[in-house]
């Protein structure tokens, strides 16, 4: 009893260092979880699925990922093309937990908006077939993903090529309002993408207070398909707050805080063609 007592105030002592927690094996020189796995309070919702192209915990309560965690440089994108065939279930779901298909999303009127973006993935074929595991979507309208969601991603493309960005990227769902596809599939009232913009080849060990760190969170709603993406920049404090997530755990306390609670001013040139 006292030992545990003793190890409980030395955790606490730890914690309130500001030191993160330790890494899982799986995020040792794991690019696409640079900053580590986002964890919440309740890890029985949260299967894990490291891939090369991303690592993401899949809730099989919702069907849908509670996140997806990737980096993205230059290097991913080529000249792959798009893989034409059905969205596929995924096969490292464990047995006993809900899998879901393509044609849960059939006739829904929700798009299967990829998290990693099929274009995000295009140095191989391979590389690409794997964003369309049926754990890398959630449901979107179809003007959220062909609208302000896909700005956003022309916009991460832009940085990488053009100004030679290394980004780590998170990017999920928030549900709040019970909405199902037939009972099988949670349908998130908004989207939420965070983005850490680094130059090529910085990684954690370069993170200072001044780095930037943008997020955003988007109604999952139709009617905005023109609008401008830029609106809807938030703090990754308003998103740990919605999703209870705790993300860019790898960062100390001290620096997090720093981090997450600010608005970046950076200057977005609308990309849309
Ligand atoms: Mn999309
Ligand atoms: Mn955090």
């Amino acid at each position: 009893m006292k030992k545990t007592i003793l190890s409980l105030m030395l955790f606490a002592l730890l914690t309130s260092c500001g030191e993160p927690t330790k890494p899982y094996p799986d995020e040792i020189d794991n690019s696409n979880i640079e900053f580590w796995m986002p964890i919440d309070s309740n890890l029985t919702d949260d299967i894990q699925i490291v891939r090369h192209q991303y690592t993401l915990s899949y809730s099989s309560e919702r069907g849908t990922p509670n996140w997806v965690s990737y980096n993205l440089e230059e290097n991913w994108f080529g000249s792959s093309p798009r893989y034409e065939g059905n969205f596929k279930s995924d096969p490292m779901i464990p047995t006993g937990f809900k899998i879901v298909y393509h044609d849960d999303y059939t006739n829904s009127g929700y798009d299967r908006g990829h998290l990693v973006r099929s274009e995000e993935r295009t140095n191989a074929d391979s590389n690409n077939i794997a964003t369309f595991y049926m754990t890398n979507v959630i449901p979107m309208t179809p003007d959220l993903n062909r609208g302000p969601w896909l700005d956003l991603e022309y916009y991460c493309e832009a940085i990488c090529k053009g100004e030679k960005k290394e980004l780590y990227i998170m990017a999920g769902g928030i549900y709040h309002s019970n909405t199902w596809i037939n009972d099988k599939v949670a349908v998130p009232d908004s989207c939420f993408k965070i983005i850490v913009i680094m130059n090529k080849d910085e990684g954690i060990r370069d993170v200072t207070d001044s780095t930037i760190v943008i997020a955003y969170v988007m109604p999952n709603i139709s009617g905005i398909r023109n609008e401008d993406f830029r609106q809807w920049q938030t703090t990754v404090d308003r998103i740990e707050n919605s999703t209870g997530y705790d993300f860019l755990r790898a960062i100390s306390t001290e620096k997090q805080e720093k981090l997450e609670s600010k608005i970046y001013p950076i200057k977005i040139v609308k990309t849309t063609d």
